[in-house]
């Protein structure tokens, strides 16, 4: 069934309700299993919010929730270095407005098609309402693997991605900013062909503490989820997946707090490094990647005492998170853990999982983690630093002002206090104590849904 030949919403109950517009979104949506994936974690854990209020469900609100204001899509067209065309595909997901212009990252990964997109982007709206400040949400990206190409072709990418994408963004309707392969070295060459199509020469350098933002929120977040047991990281063992911006930023502020990390990886493999990985070392991974763009293999080579497993695609289960530790911190990727690894975590003793990544963790992972009642913190809410940040720049950019770092990071860590107060008193309203995906799912959702309402059927 068609969403637009549903039963009167009002008719129906919440849960009723949810699962005519989950099945439609899969109708719809054919073999988009990651957007499916991220609406049913979503629309489900709102239906407590559905009961209390029954305007949304008159108003069709989940079926405009799941649907994007807008999808561009277009052919980016490039020369590789021997001079061979080259054509990758181009996206822009602009999801929700209500309640600021879109706002969310560019990915550039092979894997990356609409559905992958559209489950970014939905999740993106919800967790910029959670931030506080003014941002609706979107996402976008190419199928483009920046891996193993010189930064001439890289460069040549983003001229040709840029060509198409100005006409679609601005400082007041939609903001990018980088994710999964969109890291600095990209971000100044899109800018770099942003400014030179529309002559905007808006302030370069953005603003500070924005690249350490979403690993050091996640790390703020994961604190206050501790210090409702009275505990800290001190001492703490880690996890850490992936070795990117998130990653590196994970290690630094768990460093910082006293913690000790004891394994990162990338998608080939991981280092298990009982001796703990301090900042020389992270100083060493963060040259290995952002500089002479190396995989996380040389580390075990350099320091003897390090393991390196590899990752077969036949796997499985994520080797990581079979390694006995206390806190994990899945920072690579969507479904990084399936149900076996959560399994093995929890029976590993590890007491807290706060996502840097996005999605990282499977329904079933997430429903194993909720019932261990270990301290579980959804992607969200833990990861919304980042764009937090970004909200920071946009309000310094207008304001004409820039903060220094501890302004910024300050403010960065009342932001996630206060992500993790509004989520955990959500919760706890609306009947579902400590359970932050409901929390953070009910909160993103009410401010959004109260402007749609106001705003009127658009
Ligand atoms: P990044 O700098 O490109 O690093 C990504 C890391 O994850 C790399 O170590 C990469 O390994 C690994 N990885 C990527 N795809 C993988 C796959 N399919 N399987 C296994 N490993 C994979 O990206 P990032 O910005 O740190 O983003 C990491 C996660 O955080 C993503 O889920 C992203 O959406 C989320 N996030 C990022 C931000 C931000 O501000 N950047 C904000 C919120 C959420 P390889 O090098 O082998 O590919």
């Amino acid at each position: 069934m068609g969403i637009g030949t549903l039963k009167t919403p009002a008719t129906m109950t919440p849960k009723e309700y949810v699962s005519e517009v989950l099945s439609a979104v899969r109708s719809k949506n054919p073999a988009e299993t990651e957007f499916h994936q991220a609406v049913q974690e979503a629309v489900e854990s709102l239906i407590p919010a559905l009961g209390k209020h029954p305007e949304y469900q008159r108003a069709r609100l989940l079926e405009r929730l799941v649907e994007p204001e807008r999808v561009i899509m277009f052919r980016v067209p490039w020369f590789d270095d021997e001079g061979q065309p080259r054509i990758n595909r181009g996206f822009r997901i602009e999801m929700n407005s209500a309640i600021g212009p879109y706002k969310g990252g560019l990915r550039f990964h092979p894997s990356v098609n609409l559905g992958i997109l559209k489950f970014l982007a939905f999740e993106q709206v919800l967790k910029n309402s959670l931030t506080t400040l003014p941002m609706g949400g979107g996402k976008g990206g190419s199928d483009f693997d920046p891996k193993g190409k010189s930064d001439n072709e890289v460069m040549r990418f983003c001229q040709s991605f840029m060509s198409e994408l100005w006409r679609h963004i601005g400082a007041h309707t939609d903001v990018p900013a980088g994710d999964i392969g969109v890291g600095g070295r990209e971000i100044g060459y899109l800018f770099g062909q942003y400014k030179l199509l529309t002559g905007k020469g808006i302030n370069w350098g953005g603003s500070l503490i924005r690249p350490e933002a979403t690993g050091y929120g996640c790390v703020y977040f994961a604190l206050e989820m501790l210090k409702t047991r009275k505990e800290s990281l001190e001492g703490k063992l880690c996890l850490v997946s992936g070795s990117g911006n998130v990653s590196q930023y994970t290690v630094e502020r768990l460093l910082d707090f006293g913690a000790k990390i004891i394994a990162m990886s990338d998608s080939n493999g991981v280092i298990h490094d009982p001796d703990g990985i301090d900042r020389e070392k992270l100083a060493w991974i963060m040259e290995l990647k952002n500089v002479r763009r190396g995989r996380v293999k040389e580390y075990a080579e350099k320091f003897k005492k390090a393991r390196y497993i590899p990752v077969e695609p036949t796997l499985d289960h994520n080797p990581i998170w079979a390694i006995k530790a206390d806190c994990a911190f899945p920072s690579a990727t969507q479904n990084e853990i399936n149900e076996k690894d959560a399994a093995t975590l929890v029976m590993n003793g590890c007491k807290l999982v706060a996502e840097g990544a996005n999605m990282p963790s499977t329904l079933d992972a997430t429903r194993l983690f909720l019932e261990a009642g270990i301290l579980y913190g959804p992607a969200k809410a833990a990861n919304a630093g980042g764009v937090a940040t970004s909200g920071l720049e946009m309000a310094q950019n207008s304001m004409g002002l820039s903060w220094t770092r501890e302004e910024v990071d300050e403010r960065l860590h009342k932001i996630m206090v206060e992500i993790h107060k509004n989520a955990f008193e959500t919760a706890d309203i609306y009947g579902k104590p400590r359970n932050l995906v409901y929390g953070a799912n009910i909160a993103g959702f009410l401010k959004v849904a109260d402007a749609m309402l106001d705003q009127g059927l658009v």
